[in-house]
């Protein structure tokens, strides 16, 4: 069944403002859709609905190429939360455990840092404590998760700087902060980058960023939706700012936590899972891989042994 007549809910992901749909009615809230696949060029979206049933949409990208590049975010973003259901990986409401835990998780297996967190709170259940702390008393409960000394002498550093700021170990008054100050009184700490004070800002602070960690800035460039400038292929602040810029703030957070989740998931670093994931029609290498696929000569016995002589002046 096509989409024409079919109503759309205008807090889906398409409305003509934004992407461009051709030919569809809206109602508001009549209807909940599920997005249960979509193609590439040009753009469609498989929804189901249960009033309607099974349906497509396209949209043109003929004068709103920036709408329809938005609602690829959207539509990757509202597969994923389907999937993953934005779990939060235990990341923290107050803005200073949130930091800390952070600063634990640094070159660390979940897991690990989990524990060694948990380590830490038991053995300075109050802030104070930890702020009176020597480096050397923070970091004995950090011992099992690896790179100790350095974690405690950053927690040290912060502490300090904190009480020099605001009189105790704290992150509370940046609440009232502009995104802009907020994320540049956290960059100011030691050790901390963007990701880290967009992190914090993100999870404690309920701000529309979008921290771009390894699985985000992995799976974001699989996507074909940013390429690494730099010669080392690492992400820039100006790469983070792109990405920011291109992801509705409505979907950051959603974005965020689900794309970890893949990473860890399926779209893993080395041998991602491409046949498996629901993104892979939205996906420039998901794309290439299936293409490649089908394109694949069928391997007879005739053709093997045709093949075989060049084979063997290639060595
Ligand atoms: S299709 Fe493959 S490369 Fe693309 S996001 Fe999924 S697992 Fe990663």
């Amino acid at each position: 069944m096509r989409g024409e007549g079919i109503s759309l809910t205008r807090n889906l992901f398409f409305s003509t403002q934004v992407g461009g749909v051709d030919r569809l009615t809206t109602t508001e809230a009549t209807c909940r859709y599920r997005t249960i696949g979509t193609s590439g060029e040009p753009f469609s979206v498989f929804l189901d609905c249960a009033v309607h049933g099974s349906f497509s949409l396209n949209v043109f990208d003929q004068h709103h190429r920036a709408g329809v590049k938005e609602a690829k975010i959207v539509a990757v973003a509202s597969l994923l939360q389907d999937r993953y259901k934005d779990f939060a990986h235990y990341n923290r409401k107050n803005p200073f455990e949130e930091l800390l835990f952070i600063l634990c998780s640094v070159q660390t297996q979940e897991s690990n840092y989990r524990r060694t967190f948990r380590a830490l709170q038991r053995r300075f259940p109050r802030m104070n404590l930890l702020a009176g702390a020597t480096a050397g008393e923070i970091a004995e409960p950090l011992r099992s998760g690896g790179l100790y000394r350095h974690k405690s002498r950053r927690i040290k550093q912060t502490c300090v700087r904190l009480i020099g700021a605001f009189g105790r170990a704290t992150l509370a008054p940046l609440r009232a902060l502009t995104d802009k100050d907020c994320e540049t009184f956290l960059t100011s700490l030691p050790g901390v980058g963007l990701k880290v004070a967009r992190c914090v800002m993100l999870y404690s602070f309920d701000r529309a960023v979008f921290p771009v960690d390894t699985h985000c800035w992995r799976i974001c460039q699989r996507l074909g939706w940013v390429r690494a400038v730099s010669k080392n292929g690492k992400c820039t602040r100006a790469d983070m700012e792109r990405l920011q810029q291109a992801i509705p703030p409505r979907w950051r957070f959603s974005l965020h936590v689900n794309l970890i989740s893949l990473g860890r998931d399926l779209c893993t670093a080395n041998n991602p899972k491409c046949k498996t994931c629901p993104l892979a029609q939205l996906c420039r290498r998901g794309r290439r891989q299936s293409d490649s696929e089908e394109n694949q000569p069928v391997r007879t016995n005739r053709n093997r042994r045709q093949a075989a002589p060049n084979r063997s002046s290639c060595i």
